[in-house]
């Protein structure tokens, strides 16, 4: 705007071109500032290097952390800028073994003034998520892949038996495996469903309707095992803020786990407590129980305890997954204490309607 070269009088005897000069130099270094500021505050590391690899600016999440992890970050940045100076775009990804362990991405791409663009960013979340997606599918794969492949044996040697009791014996079996696999699917639909629902509904819920829902849909495998389901009715005033459908699936999952792993003929529990802000949904079974080691780990998805035993009842390893989402989803919690060989108390808290 020519503000150079605009005529002023002399002030304190400093001629008008050097007042102008001074005013343009602090108007210059305040947008400086300014973009330094508002490129310190984003959260990925930017840092601007010239054609001969001078840094001309950096901000402050460059550092990303103390001593050794800045030394290894600035490494990656020096290989990946050499890179982009040559006129390559390149990127890598370093782990840093914290605790927490973390991984970051530093990226370089070439700039037309010849310089170098630097963009380094802390991906740890993106590389968590990565890993669970991928065991995930894996797991998936494998799951489905155990029955599926037990129905293609069964299904040829069906196709080359004659004796007819033993077609029938196989064919029950393959009836079993496919069982088996659409059980694995239904549960997968139930959790997606679950995660995907979020927290959208959160009506009163009447505690005694969501139990008793429960102990009917599980009350045929029950008595396959002639297992006797106690339902220690709450009083009908009792009510949580929750979605309805997903308390029902927890529930019902709870008290399957609990007829699975008990005893023929034992007795399994079903109960409403009141503790504070919350009322505890609670299923408890005098079963096999669950090793101190594996308390935290049994609300992974697809871990168990007995893998064989989980098989042989037909479980999926995604019923304590469900349980827990649907507790996630309500603001609640999942409780559990197991004594092995003496039985499991498992408690879905769920905050109450007021
Ligand atoms: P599964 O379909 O294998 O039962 P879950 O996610 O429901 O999968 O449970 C995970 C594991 O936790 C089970 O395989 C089992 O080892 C253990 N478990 C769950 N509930 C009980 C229980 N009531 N008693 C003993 N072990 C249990």
């Amino acid at each position: 705007m020519g503000l150079l070269h605009r005529r002023r009088e002399p002030l304190n005897g400093e001629s008008p071109d050097l007042s102008d000069a001074r005013d343009e130099i602090s108007r210059v270094r305040g947008e400086l500032e300014r973009a330094q500021s508002a490129l310190d505050a984003l959260p990925i590391g930017v840092v601007l290097v010239d054609p001969r690899g001078a840094v001309l600016s950096r901000n402050h999440s460059t550092r990303v952390g103390r001593g050794h992890s800045d030394v290894l970050v600035q490494e990656a940045i020096d290989r990946q800028v050499t890179q982009a100076l040559a006129g390559r775009e390149s990127s890598a990804s370093i782990e840093l073994f914290g605790p927490p362990k973390r991984v970051i991405q530093v990226k370089a791409t070439p700039r037309n003034d010849g310089g170098a663009l630097v963009i380094i960013e802390d991906i740890s979340e993106r590389a968590r998520l990565d890993a669970v997606r991928t065991d995930f599918v894996a797991n998936i794969s494998h799951e489905l892949k155990t029955p599926v492949g037990a129905l293609a044996v069964l299904a040829e040697a069906v196709s080359e038996e004659d004796d007819l009791e033993v077609v029938h014996r196989l064919a029950n079996k393959m009836v079993d495996e496919a069982h088996r696999a659409a059980t694995s699917i239904d549960d997968l639909l139930e959790l997606s469903r679950i995660e995907l629902g979020g927290r959208a509904v959160r009506e009163p819920v009447v505690v005694h309707d969501v139990l008793r829902s429960a102990v009917i849909r599980s009350l045929a495998a029950a008595e396959q095992r002639d297992i006797r389901i106690d339902l220690d009715e709450p009083e009908p005033a009792l009510t949580v803020l929750g979605d309805r459908r997903q308390l029902v699936s927890a529930v019902s999952n709870l008290i399957d786990n609990a007829v699975k792993y008990s005893e023929q003929g034992a007795e399994v529990f079903v109960s409403a407590v009141i503790d504070g802000r919350h009322v505890g949904l609670r299923v408890e079974d005098r079963g096999v129980g669950i090793p101190t080691k594996d308390l935290d780990r049994v609300f992974e998805r697809f871990y168990r305890v007995d893998r064989a035993r989980s098989r042989d009842t037909g479980g999926t390893g995604l019923g304590l997954a469900i349980v827990r989402h649907v507790a996630t989803n309500h603001e609640g919690d999942v409780q559990v204490t197991s004594i092995e060989g003496e039985g499991s108390t498992f408690t879905l808290r769920i905050p109450v309607a007021s």
